[in-house]
């Protein structure tokens, strides 16, 4: 893995005798190796290596985030495993609907019977959940097991953490308020080889009034733009063909920096890195996605034709109350103008329905918004109040059996909208990376398009990581059954 170059020479530099290093890096390096030390002494002593399992919820930052977490546990001496009756179990939680911190609850019911019979067995939660103090507590109550709590702002001190559970026997909560330290060299386990996630900034500055990110993500930080393009050249030496930048709104990258960048910029330098082949990115906030970007995707092959867009609503008063900064004609501008700019772009959304208020004139609004942007795709979510955000506080909460009737109509539109831009699309050759074998489907692989679309096609799993000119045979809705192109003279990197 890219950073782990060096990374056991640095280790094993270190006096681990003395005292903890100053700076951040060493200091969870040195940690690494102390764990190392107790970690093997315990598999001595049981006669078996001891396992650890890292269950993520939520986002794409929360699974790079578990990356880090699972490149950590492996260096420190544990075995990876995906099973939640492991010796250390680790859940990193995000608390955007309430459904997310259920799961959670659920998760830790089970695994008290687990630990029950397996007195070895650690358990920590860390993440999104812990930035609020209620869920804390209630862990703290309810699940008096938990060996291990921390916040989403104190991550890159998870060996040290380690260590202190492991050497003291007691627990440790760690719920820290705010950070302006970014600690982006630690050991990674990647899940994907040819694949990866780079986080090019933390936190977000919009307070949509029914998010709860900035309070628990904190303010927006950009990442130094040399450091990421050294990471993405890493780990395109490492295999990596195919890179994700990350950020809850990436289009503000550059904030700050003592040296600016636009993303725009950091979008194009990446793309100039040998060996990349494919750039993505993850989420755009309508207001801020300005034209130099739409340019950048146009201009390079390598940007992927996708641009999610959340919408959340069509209705301009909802919006206004959900404090978006945009309108429902400003949207429909900017997503006429990335079609007219970019050809084959798919454009994905994020739709809320049920916000408090919301009237069936304003789902009117949004129907009307899926008709004439015509989402490739769209998640839509039934409103969930968040403890401590405007909207929660809002009066005027929808019931949710009336939710449900709004509900299934936006979603219909955003069915027959997809399907009717994916059935277009039958017949041709286009080129798919080829992520990984078809569980459901015995001597099928599922490919990704540029443009985000799954398609399932014959093959095993030697062809993993790699790119195929794919034809496009069967539309399912929004997703194909296709086969590898007799000649990929007629494939569209696209
Ligand atoms: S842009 Fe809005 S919805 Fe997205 S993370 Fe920031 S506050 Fe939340």
């Amino acid at each position: 893995m890219y950073n782990d170059i060096n990374i056991e020479e640095q280790i094993a530099a270190i006096d681990l005798a003395s005292h903890e290093p100053a700076d951040e890096h060493s200091r969870e390096l040195y940690y690494i190796g102390k764990l190392r030390a107790l970690i093997r002494e315990k598999s001595a002593e049981i006669g078996r290596a001891l396992t650890a399992c890292t269950v993520t919820f939520g986002c794409q930052m929360n699974a790079r985030d578990s990356e880090k977490l699972a490149g950590i546990l492996a260096r420190s001496g544990f075995v990876l495993t995906d099973s939640e009756n492991a010796d250390f179990v680790i859940f990193n939680t995000c608390t955007v609907r309430d459904n997310a911190d259920q799961r959670t609850f659920g998760h830790l019911g089970r695994i008290s019977h687990l630990k029950k019979k397996n007195p070895l067995m650690k358990v920590a939660v860390c993440g999104c959940m812990m930035q609020e103090p209620g869920n804390v507590e209630k862990i703290k109550k309810s699940y008096p097991f938990v060996d291990l709590i921390f916040g989403t702002h104190n991550i890159f001190r998870f060996a040290q953490y380690l260590y202190e559970i492991y050497d003291t026997d007691k627990t440790v909560t760690q719920i820290w308020q705010k950070t302006d330290q970014i600690v982006e060299t630690l050991p990674i386990e990647r899940k994907y080889p040819y694949k990866s996630g780079i986080n090019i900034m933390f936190g977000c500055d919009k307070f949509c009034s029914y998010c709860i990110v900035p309070y628990v993500r904190g303010r927006e930080r950009s990442r130094d733009p040399k450091e990421i393009l050294r990471e993405a050249e890493n780990l395109a030496r490492d295999g990596v063909t195919e890179i994700m930048l990350l950020g809850q709104n990436v289009n503000s990258y550059g904030k700050g920096l003592d040296n600016p960048c636009t993303f725009a910029q950091l979008l194009e330098e990446v793309c100039r890195i040998e060996g990349i082949h494919r750039v993505r990115f993850m989420t755009p906030h309508p207001t801020d996605l300005s034209y130099d970007v739409i340019e950048v995707i146009r201009d390079n092959p390598k940007v992927a034709r996708h641009v999610h867009l959340p919408l959340q609503s069509g209705s301009d008063r909802i919006l206004k109350r959900m404090n978006r900064h945009y309108t429902k004609e400003q949207f429909i501008e900017l997503a006429r103008r990335i079609r007219e700019e970019i050809p084959d772009v798919s454009i994905t959304t994020d739709i809320i329905v049920g916000f408090p208020g919301e009237t069936a004139e304003d789902v009117a609004e949004t129907l009307d918004v899926i008709e004439r942007v015509g989402f490739d795709n769209a998640y839509t979510f039934i409103y969930s109040p968040r403890r401590g955000t405007p909207a929660a506080a809002m009066k005027d909460q929808i019931p949710a059996e009336e939710v449900k009737v709004n509900f299934d109509k936006v979603l219909s539109a955003v069915q027959r909208n997809a399907a009717m831009r994916a059935g277009a699309l039958t017949g041709r050759i286009m080129e798919g990376l080829v992520e990984e074998v078809n569980e459901r489907k015995e001597g099928y692989v599922t490919c990704r398009l540029s443009n985000n679309m799954v398609v399932h096609i014959p093959g095993d799993a030697s062809m993993i990581g790699s790119y195929k000119p794919i034809l496009l045979e069967q539309c399912r809705g929004f997703y194909f059954f296709g086969r590898i192109a007799d000649t990929d003279s007629a494939a569209d990197p696209q």
